[in-house]
């Protein structure tokens, strides 16, 4: 635990964006940062949160019916939930992860006029997961704590979330429908400023993909119904994939890298 405590000291105060496509694993990710002292600044969650805390509002009943579209909140509603977050004297202190924001290139411009970032961690999972993934493996979430699941990572329990016994459910808007129309979303405008943040040098690739000659136990990597998964990685190739104690392995090892 010596090596955790080193660590956790080495990104405190730390301002990393996770960047990527729905169903990258961001969530996910996030939960690994937290339990290192950063504070979770999730857009599309604080969004979630408004909606439920003040359901009768026309800012929340618009935010509503926008997500359940899978569309973009207007920059009017979703920049100020944000930054009501951001401008906490928690995420000064201890730094934090910004997940889901900024989506568009002017809501990128908006938050740098504001806010330096120390980095850009870019999660590289193959196109042909993302969907199946959220969709073909039922992702799902814990309504209390936010842990993600899905048919690759269940709970001990169906319906019980591992760490905090809190009701697990599926979004509204994981539908296949949404989803791809949240990845065409992600290429158009999102992926779209990429090179704006690279121009700036925080831009580092996170990848999930484990190579044929790496030798990874299969305690880290992703399993389906007992099966080592390959996921179709284009050109008729595939590729093993790391499940959440090997993507956090790997996520330790890279800031440990990087910070220390
Ligand atoms: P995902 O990344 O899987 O789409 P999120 O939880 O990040 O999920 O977002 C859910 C929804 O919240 C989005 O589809 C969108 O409608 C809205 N949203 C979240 N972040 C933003 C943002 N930065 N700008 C506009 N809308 C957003
Ligand atoms: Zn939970």
């Amino acid at each position: 635990m010596e090596d955790l405590n080193q660590l956790k000291a080495a990104v405190r105060g730390k301002r990393i964006h996770l960047f990527g496509p729905p169903g990258c694993g961001k969530g996910n990710r996030s939960k690994d940062l937290q339990a290192l002292g950063l504070v979770h600044v999730a857009s599309g969650g604080a969004l979630r949160a408004k909606v439920r805390d003040d359901p009768d509002s026309e800012l929340s009943k618009t935010a509503q019916e926008i997500m359940k579209r899978g569309e973009l909140v207007p920059d009017e509603i979703v920049v100020p939930v944000v930054m009501e977050h951001l401008n906490k004297p928690e995420c000064k202190e201890n730094g934090f992860i910004l997940d889901g924001f900024p989506r568009t290139k002017a809501q990128a411009d908006l938050l740098f006029s504001q806010v330096d970032l120390d980095l850009v961690l870019l999660l590289d999972v193959p196109r042909s997961f993302l969907i199946f993934g959220v969709v073909g493996a039922n992702r799902r979430a814990c309504v209390s704590c936010a842990s993600g699941y899905s048919d690759f990572d269940p709970p001990k329990v169906e319906g019980v979330c591992d760490r905090c016994g809190g009701t697990i459910v599926q979004r509204a808007d994981d539908t296949a429908e949404t989803i791809s129309k949240r990845l065409d979303g992600y290429d158009a405008e999102t992926r779209a400023f990429l090179p704006d943040l690279e121009a700036r040098g925080i831009v580092e690739v996170l990848p999930i993909t484990v190579a044929d000659d790496d030798d990874v136990g299969e305690s880290r990597l992703k399993t389906l119904l007992g099966e080592v998964y390959r996921v179709d990685i284009g050109d008729g190739g595939t590729a093993r994939m790391l499940n959440l104690d090997g993507m956090r392995e790997r996520l330790y090892g890279f800031l440990a890298k990087k910070f220390m």
